[in-house]
């Protein structure tokens, strides 16, 4: 009688997720629109169901993985697709959605007798793998404590960030600071590389100094300088995180230039590239217009 969770998108992130509620006992029933993703989930000891509906079926939680808030307000609000979910059930929305649509969705859930709480997560597809995401949650204590046991099945750190949507307010933060990071540690090394320094120098001695984050420590010797592009993460889901971020800005009245370009480059970019590719490879547009 193990605890039902319909897992709704089952991608480079929900598939380990998934997984790692399948080890943690819980009875996960999942739905992607590619039939490989499910098939993969069937063979790691979960059910893969043939429509979102089934797989909501006996459920008491729902976790949407999907690439938008857009798509999951459909999957969640389209044809009776909760109506087989037990009642009072609690929906967790992880994938990085706008916070002021998940507002209204808590609304228009909560008018159909469901609890919203939006727990995006941070750490890529290395810590999707090994369970160890941050997680941040918005919504009511009660309704993020039910939940807090299939959080914690999936990731290492679980953090309350306050209401509905306060969540994904959080993580279009994370990913603002994280996208101008990336862009600046590549502009930096270009500069550098124009002048005549050495990449992997320009890499070493910001890293041994104040110009270190993310993208100097992790990303730029693994994927970028190597060429080998294979952070799991699409350059459209960063593009649109930072288009999330940049869109809360103007809601609340506050100009930020940084934030401003910062997604406009992002835009341009994967428009150049192409949403699917991976999002390391903006090292590609910035070349390609110099
Ligand atoms: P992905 O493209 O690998 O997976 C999305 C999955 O959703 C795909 O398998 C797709 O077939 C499925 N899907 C799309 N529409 C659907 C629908 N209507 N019904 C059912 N399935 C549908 O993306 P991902 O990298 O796993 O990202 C998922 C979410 O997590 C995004 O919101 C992303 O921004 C966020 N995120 C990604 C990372 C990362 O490193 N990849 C890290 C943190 C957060």
């Amino acid at each position: 009688n193990a605890t039902r969770v319909a897992f709704i998108g089952l991608g480079a992130m929900g598939q380990p997720m998934a997984q790692h509620l399948i080890s943690a006992g819980f009875d996960v029933v999942g739905f992607d629109l590619s039939k490989e993703a499910r098939i993969k989930l069937d063979d790691a000891g979960g059910q893969a169901a043939q429509t979102i509906s089934d797989a909501m079926v006996g459920a008491s939680f729902v976790i949407t993985m999907l690439p938008n808030g857009k798509i999951v307000r459909e999957a969640l609000l389209g044809e009776n697709a909760c109506g087989g979910l037990k009642q009072n059930a609690v929906v967790i929305d992880m994938s990085s959605s706008a916070p002021n649509d998940t507002r209204e969705l808590g609304l228009e859930l909560a008018s159909r007798g469901l609890r919203l709480v939006d727990a995006p997560v941070s750490g890529g597809v290395k810590r999707a793998v090994s369970g160890t995401l941050t997680i941040m949650a918005g919504g009511e204590d009660a309704d993020i404590e039910e939940a807090e046991p299939l959080l914690k099945a999936v990731g290492q750190q679980v953090f309350r960030t306050g209401p509905v949507g306060s969540g994904h307010a959080m993580k279009a933060i994370n990913n603002f600071v994280s996208g101008a990071g990336v862009l600046a540690a590549i502009e930096g090394v270009l500069l550098g590389r124009a002048f005549g320094l050495e990449p992997a120098t320009i890499v070493d001695i910001l890293n041994s100094s104040s110009g270190k984050n993310n993208a100097t420590e992790v990303k730029m010797k693994q994927f970028i300088l190597s060429e080998t592009f294979g952070s799991g993460f699409a350059i459209g889901l960063m593009a649109k995180d930072i288009r999330i971020a940049a869109d809360l800005a103007k809601t609340l009245g506050l100009r930020l230039d940084a934030l401003a370009s910062t997604a406009d480059a992002w835009d341009a970019a994967q428009k150049a590239l192409g949403p699917s590719e991976d999002h390391t490879r903006i090292i590609r547009y910035v070349e390609d217009h110099n």
